[in-house]
């Protein structure tokens, strides 16, 4: 079994600076190494019709792709030879990078200073990124700045203790034993990570001894939940219950604090220690919040994953529903733009990172799988429009939180309905035994008035319109007495 355990670690003076400056080296070989690959990859096409000088591999972005063999050897020496077969074959860019790091040792005799497994697994991180990138999961690797790089493994040598962690040439490390490491698990690998309040420690340990946590199959699964998230409230499952969504980042203290604390920055002169500090102070503010979402996201995917034997979530396309409206032009005027509504949705966007929905699944998923449960995500297409009873789908079915169906008059609340649906969708592709049906029980009599009340807004008489504009042009301030109204500056003896 494999986990992992964060503590935060107590470094003194040295060890701080020690870490900070292994950070700033670290980030300056990523982006070395990440220009190398490039500028290798490029200079193949310029070789002229030879990819491999050697083997006369002609030069097309098939045979010479960016992941296998694109790295300048210092060494000039790019191949390997199999031990067992004695088969000659070419390095890859990673292992020509990783040969490299004695000689940037020699150049550079300050990289000495780094543990060695640290450097090699700085190579290796690149190699995930590009990993990621041919595999579709992410994009194109990136330059890394100060901002976005934060961390380096330890993979060897290190000692845990009750009090202290002993890492490689930076000591035994003091640290808050926060959570004391199971017994028969050993240290794989420790990261350590800055962050805005100080530095944090990853254990990874292992235990081969432990088997991993038992699954169940689907056909065993015998209660079957779904999950609808959304923004009012963060979750809907489909036995009626629903949770709050406590807007961790977008409630009106935060965003005021949030508010003020980045205008003191913006206030600030640039390159000067009260920025410094001011940004400080914002960091320790999201970090705040980070922690309390993280928190909250645990317990409450410990509820849902206690509800039933399975679990099925919506798989919901985030960065899509995040995207920016569409520039509107103005067909009469050419080259002026309309307003589209872009920052009206800018605090959609907000509250929809701050739900951060996937995470919470992420979560769910993790927790499903400890307790030996099924965790299943579906396809959310027309779940908050189609009606169970009928089948009937249509956009006008749903009217904010009611759902009435145009079709048969099914009546119920909208978002108890999409979970009731992504529930039944659930069922039917992944074919779980609908041993227990679940009824719901949200129909709260208010929602059975007038039925027009359902599909469109109250008609607002006219007069209480004209009345209302009326109400609004009394509160705008009228220029009042002209004389007030002149500037200092102004002749007045005309008056
Ligand atoms: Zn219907």
């Amino acid at each position: 079994m494999l986990l992992g355990y964060q503590n935060k670690l107590k470094p003194n003076k040295k060890q701080t600076l020690k870490v900070l400056s292994w950070i700033d080296m670290l980030r300056a070989n990523y982006n070395y190494n990440l220009a190398d690959r490039e500028v290798t990859y490029q200079e193949r096409f310029v070789q002229g019709e030879y990819c491999n000088l050697r083997n006369k591999g002609t030069a097309c972005p098939l045979t010479c792709s960016v992941s296998s063999n694109s790295a300048t050897s210092d060494t000039g020496d790019i191949y390997k030879v199999k031990k067992k077969t004695r088969e000659i074959k070419l390095k890859t860019a990673e292992e020509i990078q990783i040969t490299n790091l004695p000689i940037l040792k020699k150049t550079r005799p300050w990289y000495k200073e780094i543990d060695s497994t640290v450097l090699q697994q700085n190579v290796k991180r690149l190699q995930v990124a590009y990993n990621n990138f041919f595999a579709g999961r992410s994009k194109y690797p990136k330059f890394k700045n100060k901002s976005n790089f934060k961390s380096f493994t330890f993979t060897s040598g290190i000692k845990v203790a009750d009090k202290a962690i002993y890492l490689p040439k930076l000591g035994w490390v003091k640290y808050f034993n926060s959570r004391p490491i199971p017994e028969g698990f050993k240290v794989k690998s420790a990261t350590v990570r800055l962050k805005a309040d100080g530095l944090y420690v990853t254990l990874k340990i292992e235990n081969k001894a432990v088997p991993p946590f038992p699954t169940i199959a689907v056909e065993d699964a015998k209660t079957v939940v779904g999950l609808d998230m959304g923004i009012t409230k963060l979750v809907h499952c489909s036995d009626g219950s629903q949770y709050d969504n406590p807007r961790h980042s977008t409630n009106k203290r935060t965003r005021k604090l949030l508010k003020v604390r980045q205008r003191r920055l913006a206030r600030k002169k640039k390159g000067s220690k009260n920025r410094k500090k001011a940004g400080k102070l914002i960091g320790r503010l999201h970090q705040k919040i980070t922690n309390k979402r993280e928190a909250f996201q645990w317990q409450l995917a410990n509820k849902l994953t206690r509800k039933a034997d399975a679990v099925v979530v919506e798989d919901l396309n985030i960065s899509g529903m995040k995207k920016r409206c569409k520039p509107k032009e103005d067909v009469s005027n050419k080259g002026r733009f309309l307003t589209n509504g872009q920052s009206r949705k800018r605090g959609l966007n907000r509250s929809i990172s701050d739900a951060s929905w996937y995470s919470l699944t992420q979560k769910i998923e993790y927790l499903a799988a400890k307790q030996g449960k099924v965790f299943r995500r579906v396809n959310p297409r027309h779940t908050s429009q189609k009606c169970p009873e009928c089948g009937h789908v249509d956009k006008a079915n749903r009217n904010k939180e009611k759902f009435l169906c145009g079709n048969c008059g099914y009546l119920a609340h909208a978002d108890l309905n999409a979970a009731r649906n992504i529930k039944q969708r659930g069922i039917d592709e992944y074919s779980f035994p609908v041993a227990c049906k679940v009824k719901i029980r949200m129909v709260p009599e208010d929602f059975r008035e007038p039925e027009q009340l359902c599909l469109f807004k109250m008609p607002i008489s006219e007069t209480t319109e004209v009345r209302r504009r009326a109400a609004r042009k009394g509160r705008r301030r009228v220029p009042g007495n002209p004389a007030k109204q002149l500037s200092l500056f102004e002749d007045i003896s005309d008056i």
